[in-house]
């Protein structure tokens, strides 16, 4: 019998805040499009949202797109490392320190994942309106086993730091 792989949906974060930022977003974009194992599905508008951690850094461009793929979620982010070493993302700075590209994997459906390379769903995502807000753009109805409706998780935090990029 022939096995069919089966399609999954999968939600990205992507941030920026060296360089200019939205270029390394649609640039990240475009990467994302020519890889031959993933759909991109949709993208959100781009969004202007204070950096976490260490102060003084720019400003952060933030957007989520939803990707169809029938790769296993360590392999898709093996896809989403690539992207961000193509860019010239150092891994030897701080925590939460300024980077051309981040690349995140917020969510793959129906999977959940817990080792030390990848968690499933992405630890931080119900508290970060500047995940939410794109994510619920792309994703109205979404709801995460475990986490709950994405609209509900928007409604608990507080947007209002996060506008669009222009
Ligand atoms: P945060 O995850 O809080 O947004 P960060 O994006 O700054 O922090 P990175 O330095 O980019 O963190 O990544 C550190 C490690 O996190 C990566 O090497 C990766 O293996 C791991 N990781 C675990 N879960 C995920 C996930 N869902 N998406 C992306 N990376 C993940
Ligand atoms: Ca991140
Ligand atoms: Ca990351």
């Amino acid at each position: 019998m022939r096995r069919v792989a089966s399609r999954t949906r999968s939600y990205i974060a992507l941030g920026a805040n060296l360089g200019d930022p939205p270029s390394q977003l649609r640039a990240a974009l475009e990467r994302l499009r020519g890889s031959a194992a993933i759909d991109v599905a949709a993208v959100s508008g781009f969004y202007r949202t204070p950096p976490l951690g260490p102060p003084g850094q720019p400003d952060y461009c933030n957007a989520v797109c939803a990707v169809d793929s029938e790769l296993e979620p360590e392999a898709l982010l093996d896809v989403l490392q690539g992207i961000e070493n193509a860019a010239g993302r150092k891994r030897d700075g701080e925590r939460w320190g300024p980077r051309v590209l981040d690349l995140d994997l917020l969510h793959v459906e129906g999977r959940v994942s817990r080792t030390p390379r990848l968690t499933l769903p992405h630890p931080q995502l119900q508290q970060r309106a500047f995940v939410l807000v794109p994510l619920m753009e792309v994703a109205p109805g979404l709801s995460i086993r475990g986490l709950g409706r994405v609209a509900d998780l928007l409604a608990a935090v507080d947007r209002s730091a996060v506008v669009p990029w222009n």
